[in-house]
């Protein structure tokens, strides 16, 4: 494995950082070598229900140093992918106060009726009402986009609770419409990083658990990819998997090596 030309590592946190509240082993290692060696490293995340204070928090509360530049959520790409996309249009959007602050602070116009777009994100305070709204502005012919296609999002005890996609997915069902999806496995994500930090895809690595989120979006922007297989994945999910990771590692402490 060769980081040389590799300038920005994009991270995935659940899985790959931290477990839970517990930080996988060498992870707290491996950022440091990336500081020692000047490489660049943003904690890129598909959770829109959350702002980037709360996972700055999260990560120093585990010690790992982090700054406001170092965190991108799905959220915050959909403010930037709004901005460059639809300028001036109004949107309605489902999603957690957390994420219509992040839209504000992009000045996204957000109205209660005739919206030109519908915003999905995963809104953990989600009602009735919200998607009866959505249902009729989407029937009237309105954008349709959505922060992230996660079915569900792991909670404590191998437990989860349903995600953005299965939102989605019941206004699909109603309206037959289908989103645009922002997060990973998209590659909208890594484009404005790329475009946003001036370096290049081909010299991005994307590292995560997930094969059909995180190994996929590098995919599509094709970037370098690594798997960790201290989250979801196992050796069998690769193999059954049609996208290969370029390099598949036990965990991301296994990269320390190749740093120095
Ligand atoms: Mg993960």
């Amino acid at each position: 494995m060769d980081f040389s030309k590799i300038e920005l590592f994009l991270l995935d946190m659940d899985g790959t950082i931290y477990l839970d509240h517990d930080l996988i082993d060498g992870a707290l290692d491996f950022i440091n070598a990336l500081i020692a060696t000047k490489k660049k490293y943003i904690f890129m995340t598909n959770n829109s229900s959350k702002s980037k204070k709360a996972y700055l928090d999260k990560l120093n509360f585990l010690k790992i140093p982090c700054q406001e530049e170092n965190i991108f959520t799905s959220g915050m790409a959909m403010g930037i992918y709004l901005n460059t996309n639809y300028p001036d249009k109004t949107v309605y959007f489902l999603g957690t106060k957390s994420l219509e602050e992040e839209l504000k602070s992009y000045h996204i116009t957000l109205v209660e009726d005739n919206p030109d777009i519908v915003v999905v994100g995963y809104d953990r305070e989600l009602t009735y009402h919200k998607l009866e709204k959505a249902c009729q502005f989407l029937d009237d012919g309105a954008i349709f986009l959505a922060t992230n296609c996660d079915l569900v999002c792991p909670i404590a005890n191998h437990r989860y609770v349903p995600d953005c996609g299965s939102i989605c997915h019941m206004l699909t069902t109603a309206t037959k419409k289908t989103p645009t999806y922002i997060g990973k496995p998209s590659p909208y994500m890594i484009h404005i990083l790329s475009q946003k930090t001036g370096i290049k895809v081909e010299n991005i690595v994307v590292i995560g658990d997930r094969i059909y989120t995180d190994i996929m979006a590098g995919y599509n922007a094709k970037t370098m990819t690594i798997c960790v297989l201290s989250g979801e994945s196992t050796q069998a999910t690769i193999d059954e998997s049609p996208i290969k990771p370029d390099y598949v590692v036990n965990s991301i402490k296994d990269l320390i090596k190749f740093l120095k």
